[in-house]
């Protein structure tokens, strides 16, 4: 595939569109459905063996397919985000099964695969490369330029994406907690809360105190915390409002949360599983067999239903984004959702996905004053508006304006502690 068309590797600039790549790699035996791309199997489940489950984020799927892989020697690696040494978050290299299980849970942090790429191309070495969907999808098309990168990302494994965050994100769930942005360690987005639905999960910030030792704030719950709401696409880049891939369809198994009734329910969390590569289904339907996992066999219908927000804003959403970049002359990239798609939309929702672009631009603006004056209250103040009429729009507002006030009261409350 190396030619013109395929040598831009950025995943928004190139020509070369998500089903093109995955019909090269799964079209033979596969199913197709444009939701989820080309797959093999569905599923929803969990890891039931060992300690995966408790310390993902949520089912631990991931970590276990990357365990087994790892176990069976079909890789010598992975290539996924952990802590870092330069940054809070960055993508690292784990060789040894100890470190593959100890660097599960999402970061919702900016990362680049520049220098880990750098560290073990042509070390002859075999990869499962972990990712979002755009970066997975960059991967693909490098792989395709670049022969190193071909030999060595035996796999892709991609997590089901709403939105990246900025660092922003990190910065206001430890600034409302009092912590200054300098002196962040460390961030556990996605703590358990083992009396509560999955989704009503906390985060825990980890700190530098005045000597230089790390100290663990206590664990609070992502209701008591304000800007959680993915919703609202706070610190959102402006590139994920072009995306289309919510369950990377370039990648030989993608995981996500499974938000479905039936399921949300279970503090320990349970994944929501799209296999496109045999192999890997048949290590799942080994780990079914020998009780190490609780799998079921689920249509794209149940996959969509557990991401339908998701769904909505970038499948109805992006042809409404699409509609407005040409009224305004201005440039988008290639896209699968067509522009015409736009007039199914309700004007309701096109006003929703209007204002969503309002509420990501401003709040990237507003964060960076509120930072600079070291005052939180002041980034608060500035979304208000925004946010209230968000909840007019969704016909919430009573219950936005209510979860608004506990939000303040908390943030109040920790302040005079
Ligand atoms: C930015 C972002 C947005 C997300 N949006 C959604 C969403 O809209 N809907 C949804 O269902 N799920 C979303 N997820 C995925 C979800 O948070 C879980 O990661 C997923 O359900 C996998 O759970 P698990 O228990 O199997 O993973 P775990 O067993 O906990 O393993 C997670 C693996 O992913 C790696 N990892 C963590 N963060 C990153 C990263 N940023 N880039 C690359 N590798 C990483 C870890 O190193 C680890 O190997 C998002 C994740 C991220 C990072």
């Amino acid at each position: 595939m190396h030619d013109s068309k395929h040598g831009n590797v950025c995943p928004f600039g190139s020509v070369v569109s998500e089903d093109e790549i995955a019909k090269s790699l799964y079209e033979v035996g596969g199913h197709y459905d444009k939701r989820v791309g080309f797959y093999v199997n569905n599923y929803v489940g969990f890891v039931a063996e060992s300690q995966y489950r408790k310390k993902a984020s949520s089912g631990g799927v991931i970590s276990w397919v990357l365990a087994e892989l790892f176990q069976k020697g079909e890789i010598d690696g992975v290539i996924h985000v952990a802590e870092g040494r330069d940054s809070i978050f960055e993508y690292q290299v784990s060789e040894s099964l100890g470190e593959i299980i100890k660097r599960s849970k999402s970061r919702y942090y900016p990362v680049h695969f520049n220098s880990v790429l750098k560290k073990v191309l042509g070390n002859g070495k075999k990869y499962v490369f972990v990712g979002v969907p755009c970066f997975v999808k960059s991967i693909r098309l490098l792989s395709a330029n670049n022969k190193d990168v071909a030999e060595s990302i035996k796999y892709c494994i991609a997590i089901f994406c709403g939105h990246l965050k900025t660092k922003a994100f990190a910065e206001m769930i430890a600034m409302q907690q009092g912590i200054s942005p300098d002196a962040i360690a460390s961030v556990d987005f996605r703590v358990k809360n083992l009396k509560k639905p999955a989704n009503k999960y906390s985060s825990q910030v980890f700190f530098k105190n005045n000597v230089g030792e790390i100290e663990a704030l206590p664990p609070v719950s992502t209701q008591k915390l304000y800007g959680l709401d993915w919703g609202l696409g706070y610190f959102k880049p402006k590139a994920c409002d072009w995306c289309d891939d919510i369950a990377g369809e370039t990648a030989d198994l993608s995981c996500g949360d499974a938000w479905l009734p039936e399921t949300v329910k279970d503090p320990l969390g349970t994944n929501i599983v799209i296999v496109r590569n045999r192999i890997i289904d048949n290590i799942l339907k080994e780990g079914v067999d020998r009780g190490s996992l609780v799998l079921r066999v689920v249509s794209v219908d149940k996959v969509y239903e557990s991401q339908a927000g998701n769904y909505r804003h970038r499948r109805e959403g992006l042809s409404v984004r699409l509609k407005d970049a040409e009224t305004q002359g201005a440039w988008t990239p290639m896209k699968r959702v067509k522009v015409a798609e736009h007039e199914e939309v309700e004007a309701r929702r096109k006003k929703i996905y209007r204002l969503r672009e309002k509420i990501s631009r401003r709040s990237h603006f507003a964060f960076k004053k509120s930072k600079t004056k070291s005052n939180f209250i002041l980034f608060m103040v500035r979304m208000l508006p925004f946010e209230l009429y968000y909840y007019f729009l969704n016909k919430r507002l009573f219950r936005g304006a209510v979860k608004l006030l506990y939000q303040y009261a908390q943030y109040l409350i920790r302040r005079i502690k």
